[in-house]
């Protein structure tokens, strides 16, 4: 069952020099700046983030762009190149989460976020567009959150270091937005490298780059959008992370991220049966992550796949979080030659990723294509991404 409504296509990147004349045509004006900030894939380590755990994403070659100018007043005029929305305008003393619609809610999140950190904002004119597929686990809202919070942080001369930005686009999302994310998407966003995966401590917000370059191993990282986003995605995604707590709870422990693979005997025996397969799976995966990272160093991308096999089974089979499009774009994938498969993201729709040598990209693609026609589905979008910059001021 699948409400149909996410992952709407978006178009391609506006080049800067047409943000700039786009943003002139609407505001009357130049711009101060435009500021880029990336999706994000995670390569790695899935529901770990708020388990205090490890994850091993990567920025992509999808970005938000923002165009702004500072405003003497307190008015904001936002718009963005998708969508049709039209011209939204709220007011810097009376920013209110409740009225706020659609994508706005996104800038005036981090706007309120760091008004609650004591900075002074102006007011502003914003024009966004992005090429980050909506709702596909690629996560558009904080492409758009991380361009901002870069273009503000810039504006304001606040000079908050990643790490404090972090921080705050998660208080956006979480007591603006509404939505319970961790810290893994803007790490990623605001912290990545062009041939790069960014291995992330959430406990610490330690990040260590590790070079992840999918091209020199003949391979190609394939996401396959499966467009559907099952309606329980919200429910499913709260009812797990109280499932975590509650282990970590029995437990005794402050967060799952201190159970190690060793416990996990013991820890059978003490929770019930479901709860203790959401732990192995939280468990397992952290292991997963270090175990790629250091695959990575010594033999590169090539020799993962088994990993992010197990990944995709862990979240499958004891977490339960996966889907029948997901099962089956991964399945095709892998029986057509990817060396590695997993569905990425929150789960119960969005994309999967499958890591491909170059001579079966195009075999993969037909597969997973056809299987998905065969099956009934609605026709998944498959497109390549690579390790790219983190957000950064662009003109
Ligand atoms: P994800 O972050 O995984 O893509 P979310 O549901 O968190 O999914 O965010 C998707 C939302 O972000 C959309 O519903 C829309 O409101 C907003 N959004 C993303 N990109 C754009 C854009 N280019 N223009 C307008 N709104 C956008
Ligand atoms: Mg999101």
């Amino acid at each position: 069952m699948s409400n149909g409504n996410s992952a709407d296509a978006v178009s391609a990147p506006l080049e800067t020099a047409a943000l700039i004349s786009r943003f002139e045509e609407n505001f009357g004006r130049l711009p101060d700046g435009v500021w880029q900030a990336p999706g994000r894939v995670n390569l790695i380590g899935e529901h770990t983030d708020y388990n205090e755990g490890f994850v091993l994403p990567f920025a992509i070659d999808k970005t938000a762009r923002v165009a702004v100018a500072a405003r003497p007043d307190s008015t904001i005029r936002l718009l963005s190149t998708y969508g049709g929305q039209g011209l939204t305008t709220a007011d810097l003393t009376s920013l209110d989460s409740a009225a706020a619609r659609g994508w706005t809610k996104y800038p005036l999140g981090v706007i309120w976020a760091l008004q609650q950190r004591g900075i002074e904002v102006p007011g502003i004119d914003l024009l966004l567009d992005s090429d980050v597929p909506l709702g596909a686990g690629l996560s558009s809202s904080h492409a758009i959150e991380c361009a901002v919070i870069s273009a503000l942080n810039e504006l304001t001369g606040a000079g908050l270091q990643a790490e404090e930005m972090v921080l705050a686009t998660q208080q956006a999302e979480n007591d603006f937005v509404g939505a319970p994310t961790g810290i893994m998407d803007q790490s990623a966003s605001l912290r990545g490298a062009k041939g790069h995966a960014v291995f992330l401590d959430c406990r610490t917000q330690e990040v260590q780059l590790v070079p992840f370059e999918a091209e020199p191993a003949g391979l190609v990282m394939l996401v396959i959008d499966t467009k559907v986003q099952h309606s329980h995605a919200d429910g499913g995604y709260a009812s797990r992370r109280a499932s975590c707590e509650l282990g970590a709870e029995v437990l005794g422990v402050p967060a799952l991220r201190d159970v190690t693979v060793d416990d996990l005997e013991e820890a059978s025996g003490l929770l019930d049966e479901v709860t203790f397969r959401r732990v192995r799976h939280v468990v397992m995966e952290n292991d997963r992550v270090l175990q790629t990272v250091e695959l990575l160093a010594r033999q590169g991308p090539g020799a993962i796949g088994a990993l992010l096999d197990a990944s995709h089974v862990s979240m499958r089979d004891d977490f339960e979080i996966s889907c029948p499009e997901l099962d089956l774009a991964v399945d095709a994938s892998r029986r057509n030659g990817a060396i590695g498969a997993r569905m990425t993201g929150g789960g119960f729709g969005g994309a999967a990723i499958a890591l491909t040598p170059v001579a079966a990209e195009a075999e993969v693609r037909a597969a997973v294509v056809n299987a998905f026609a065969d099956a009934g589905y609605g026709k998944p979008d498959i497109f390549t991404v690579t390790p790219a910059a983190g957000a950064h001021r662009i003109s």
